[in-house]
């Protein structure tokens, strides 16, 4: 086996694997809804013939030879080796009925999800979640290597080397942090106007606004487009096509706006990971809470920042006509940061968000490291909501069947979302080190913040760990005290706080 025939099947594995990407864009974008049938045709066609591939005999060949003899491999090989032979070695041993029955399972859980949400009845769901934790038990008995908790290996699927340890810890640290600064808001703060974002914003206006915002924030429009889809995602399909969708809403501007910001910090890092690492899987992101804190950069970071709505609104005022003509700079800007506790996780503001991943987590945790019955998952939950968030579900569509995760059999996921809240914050207070955040976002250039960025993040793909990437790009492991720092210094401002 040489070194270019391990190269070519990543490369056709790869061709595959943009084939399907764009026939997903489409179907999430303008494919008509009769074509529906016909399209799961395809996909289940191409990702029947991706999975044999890199289940198959060249992929084993190389994985066999280039482990004992490295030497004629490139860095890029190498690092694709490390990843293919990962997923090989998790999923190998692995019983192909056991695949079909989660695949079925999963199909099942999400029409139950639907069917109990339309009745607002979590009983409707509970037999097809259940056995859904049943199959993910099973699958973690394959995929069980160390003396790993059943959850860390759940954790690792989305944050490779991540710990329940390291998680117990940083959680307990950020809801103490949260509350305290809740509580300190809600005594000493004084609440900002928000009536006038409902104000009318025209899709066009919102994308006169947005448009050139997203480019000088790093987004490649040459290499990228933007289209409309009810749940917006970003998509890199290769190095020169990464598209971003968005969901707009006239009658409440500010959420497709952020909601853009957002995508386009998950699609700029698409775009500069090293193209030396295109038709390998290097050439991705290098984990779930990685990609998100590139999108939490854009959404948390910078679009909090006064000095970056100082520079924006005037822009904003342009496009919009007269429509916040009688509104003050501070009052819009101390709008955006408002903080309420709300019942629903996409809901949820910057500073009670975590905490809603905080209760999942630890419900996820009790599924699987502990003993739980499904039918009491629900006042679980709105308990868990009471205790962090002062607020209680009265029904199970604001509570337990809000998010759609569980019913596809993705347990282990959400606290990506948290560790991107903290990867986050942790870049910006190192980048600020280097650089005058504030100074580069109140001038015409933002490319000072990109090029750090890519410097530090998104050039590697997923060629490092996550954790060797914020060890390297701060000089320390993750620290929930930079998440803290910078919602307190947001948040105190805003509610014009005194220290
Ligand atoms: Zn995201």
């Amino acid at each position: 086996m040489k070194q270019a025939d391990f190269l070519q099947e990543l490369k056709e594995i790869d061709l595959l694997k943009q084939s399907l990407a764009l026939l997903e864009w489409d179907s999430s974008t303008g494919m008509p809804t009769a074509a529906n049938t016909y399209r799961s045709e395809v996909a289940g066609f191409l990702s029947g013939k991706c999975f044999e591939k890199e289940t198959g005999p060249i992929i084993k060949e190389a994985i066999k030879t280039f482990s004992l003899d490295s030497d004629q491999l490139s860095e890029v090989s190498q690092a694709a080796l490390n990843i293919v032979k990962e997923e090989y070695e998790k999923n190998q041993a692995i019983p192909n009925e056991l695949m079909v029955k989660r695949a079925k399972a999963n199909s099942r859980a999400n029409a139950a999800w639907q069917r109990a949400r339309k009745e607002n009845n979590f009983s409707l769901f509970a037999d097809a979640l259940a056995d859904n934790i049943q199959i993910t038990k099973e699958l973690i008995a394959y995929w069980k290597k160390d003396e790993k908790t059943a959850y860390d290996v759940l954790l690792n699927n989305y944050e490779p080397d991540m710990t329940t340890a390291v998680l117990d810890d940083v959680f307990s640290q950020l809801a103490d942090g949260i509350t305290k600064i809740r509580k300190t808001l809600k005594n000493k703060g004084t609440e900002p106007r928000t009536d006038f974002l409902k104000r009318y914003v025209a899709v066009s206006q919102q994308k006169k606004f947005i448009y050139p915002l997203l480019a000088e924030l790093g987004y490649d429009f040459t290499r990228g487009r933007i289209d409309d889809t009810i749940h917006p995602f970003a998509l890199g399909i290769n190095h020169n096509d990464v598209r971003l969708t968005n969901r707009w809403n006239e009658n409440d501007f500010i959420q497709g706006v952020l909601g853009l910001v957002h995508e386009a910090g998950h699609g700029t890092y698409e775009q500069n990971i090293a193209q030396k690492y295109e038709y390998t899987p290097v050439h991705k992101g290098a984990s779930m809470g990685i990609h998100e804190s590139q999108s939490l950069f854009n959404e948390l970071v910078i679009a909090s920042r006064r000095a970056f709505w100082q520079k924006q609104y005037p822009i904003l005022q342009t496009y919009t006509a007269d429509t916040f003509k009688d509104i003050p700079f501070a009052d819009f800007y101390r709008s955006l940061k408002h903080s309420k506790a709300s019942l629903i996780r996409i809901e949820a503001d910057s500073l009670t968000y975590v905490l809603h991943i905080i209760i999942r987590y630890e419900i996820e945790k009790l599924i699987f490291n502990g003993e739980v019955e499904v039918a009491d998952l629900p006042q679980i939950w709105n308990d868990k909501y009471e205790e962090y968030l002062g607020i209680r579900p009265t029904n199970d569509l604001e509570g337990i069947l809000q998010d759609v995760h569980w019913s596809q059999g993705d347990f282990g996921y959400f606290p990506s979302y948290a560790l991107g809240y903290m990867y986050a914050c942790q870049l910006y207070y190192a980048m600020q080190e280097e650089i005058n955040v504030d100074g580069v976002l109140a001038s015409s250039y933002y490319s000072p913040i990109t090029n750090w960025l890519i410097k530090h993040i998104h050039q590697y793909g997923a060629s490092k760990k996550p954790n060797e990437l914020i060890l390297a790009a701060t000089g320390e492991k993750l620290n929930p005290k930079y998440l803290l720092a910078y919602l307190e210094e947001i948040y105190f401002d805003v509610y014009q706080v005194e220290k």
